[in-house]
């Protein structure tokens, strides 16, 4: 099914986003334990992810399960190499692609869980987002008796590479806004505007699958990547088309790096309130303004929910469950 873009792309405020703003006042979890499995695109090393519940304030942690649940936090401190990809590592352990399963547990308003894998690299599945919003649906949530804390952006923080650029500047909801031009008829000049909430990320992004050119696959496999790489997880583009369509937008590859930034911006450690511009951006920069921002502790302040109007907080009845 191939869906036009620009539709939908933000959503307005209003009786029912106030409701949804209320009920995330509180941290969150996964309900039980879930699994997936599947192969790594890069190393091709296959894989066993579970998600298990976790306690307020732990965030979101990978514990590799094959080394005696060594803990590595999902944040910026433990970024690794970037390229086509982005890995964590902490005293040497490493963990690759991250950014699929981390967009969908940060959109999807998880603010903890256990993420035990024992492999080193994160199972690519279909190269998209949705089997990992599968897995959180199958969890199912369970609210926590505390608030939960945002990461708000007082300042603009900007990082400049040669003709690419990324900012993050304030506003009170998290907004991205995404610019990819790559040279390819089908591919060109896209762009992404949204405002990320649970439902805008299925909607919109989370069934855009990642992608590679064909004239690039020979020389990848050289350096050791993609070696789990296969027509079933990533949209190949040949010179002039598609080698293994039909596209699930007509824009798939714009929705996917504007995931792909979701992802790493997983990697601030806080649910975002902030306004970040990705123009021709990538793993290396998304990651590199993340690492700014977190040394830049004038660039924000953390906050919670209830610094809001009273207005808003006494329209929506919250659920009795967590009162
Ligand atoms: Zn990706």
């Amino acid at each position: 099914m191939i869906e036009n873009n620009r539709e939908n792309m933000s959503r307005g405020s209003g009786k029912r986003d106030a409701i949804l703003d209320l009920q995330s006042m509180f941290q969150t979890t996964v309900q039980r334990e879930v699994s997936t499995e599947g192969v790594g695109l890069h190393t091709g090393v296959f894989g066993h992810v579970k998600l298990v519940p976790a306690p307020a304030d732990t965030g979101i942690v990978f514990r590799r399960s094959d080394l005696d649940n060594f803990q590595i936090e999902a944040s910026g401190r433990n970024v690794a190499r970037v390229s086509y990809a982005t890995s964590l590592m902490k005293q040497g352990v490493l963990l690759s692609t991250t950014e699929h399963l981390l967009a969908a547990i940060y959109s999807s308003g998880l603010d903890n869980v256990y993420i035990d894998i024992d492999a080193i690299e994160v199972p690519i599945l279909d190269g998209s987002a949705e089997p990992f919003l599968r897995l959180l649906d199958e969890a199912g949530v369970r609210k926590l008796r505390r608030r939960r804390r945002y990461l708000k952006i007082t300042k603009p923080v900007e990082v400049i590479e040669a003709d690419r650029r990324m900012g993050i500047y304030p506003c009170d909801e998290f907004h991205v806004q995404c610019y990819v031009d790559f040279p390819h008829p089908l591919v060109g000049a896209q762009q992404i505007e949204m405002t990320v909430q649970p439902e805008s990320f299925r909607n919109l992004l989370a069934r855009a699958r990642t992608f590679c050119f064909e004239r690039d696959i020979e020389p990848l496999r050289s350096m050791g990547l993609i070696r789990g790489g296969s027509l079933e997880n990533a949209i190949v583009l040949t010179d002039d088309g598609v080698l293994n369509g039909p596209l699930r937008f007509l824009d798939e590859f714009g929705r996917h790096k504007a995931l792909d930034l979701i992802g790493d911006l997983a990697l601030v450690g806080l649910p975002l309130l902030g306004r970040v511009e990705a123009y021709k951006a990538g793993h290396a920069l998304h990651t590199q303004l993340v690492s700014l921002v977190l040394s830049d502790s004038s660039a924000w302040t953390i906050t919670t929910e209830d610094e809001r109007p009273a207005e808003v907080l006494v329209r929506a009845e919250a659920p009795a469950a967590f009162i």
